[in-house]
């Protein structure tokens, strides 16, 4: 079963994580879901993979109503990203899936018909839900070549996708990161082995640095909050990369 938590809420305007499936397999990857409501209209974030989804939907719909989801966003083309896509499909045949339009031929191999995928150019967009726009951000290379990330201006919450990742151990229960230095040993050889480009993450750094973030949530592994959003992206900012070791 896995935990929903909300993280953020104003007005008609809230997110929600659904994180930590205590039940699951070991050998799955843990994945976060993030739900965002405006005035009613739902976005999933990279609804996680066809193993988990009774898990993802059973816990999502203990707030929310499922068939309110009108859009899923997909950081990157991965299974624990989005291979559960043919069963939202079941939930509602008229939601559409936001991803860069280098998978978006790809990813129908997963489920949906011909207008399902809405194709991210490369340089980002806007997304309306409900009466707010979401900001698509670029970070191509990071770890995937089609890579973006889902920025909500109002909320200052940063979905960063794989860029923050961190493999917890079974016992870690932590949904915001508790002591920095502590999580880095958790982090530091997945960003080193699964972002290839020290060039990409350099210039990701430097224009991330220009948003006013609160709090920078990974698809797996806890968010950051406050100081430690600064401090998570110097840390990366100072990290080699596209090593093996
Ligand atoms: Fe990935």
């Amino acid at each position: 079963m896995k935990i929903i938590q909300e993280i953020y809420t104003n007005d008609d305007h809230q997110w929600a994580v659904i994180a930590r499936d205590t039940q699951k397999p070991p050998y799955l990857i843990d994945t976060n879901e993030y739900v965002i409501s405006i005035d009613s209209q739902l976005m999933l974030t990279d609804p996680g993979g066809l193993e988990i989804f009774a898990e993802v939907f059973t816990t999502l719909s203990e707030s929310f109503d499922p068939t309110a989801i009108k859009y899923i966003f997909a950081s990157h083309q991965d299974p624990d990203i989005v291979s559960s896509l043919a069963l939202w499909l079941e939930v509602n045949p008229k939601l559409r899936c936001y991803i860069s339009w280098l998978w978006s031929s790809f990813i129908p191999h997963f489920g949906g018909v011909e207008d399902t995928i809405i194709p991210i150019p490369d340089e980002g967009m806007k997304i309306q839900l409900g009466s707010k726009s979401l900001e698509v951000i670029p970070a191509h290379y990071l770890h995937s070549s089609g890579n973006f990330q889902l920025y909500d201006p109002q909320a200052k919450i940063l979905f960063s996708g794989d860029i923050g990742a961190a493999l917890l151990p079974p016992d870690n229960k932590n949904i915001f990161v508790e002591n920095f230095d502590e999580h880095v040993q958790y982090m530091e050889a997945f960003h080193k082995r699964w972002m290839p480009s020290n060039r990409a993450k350099n210039d990701w750094c430097q224009r991330i640095s220009n948003y006013d973030i609160d709090m920078l949530c990974p698809q797996h592994g806890s968010i950051f909050k406050g100081d430690d959003v600064k401090k998570f992206i110097d840390w990366f900012a100072n990290l080699e990369v596209g090593i093996t070791k």
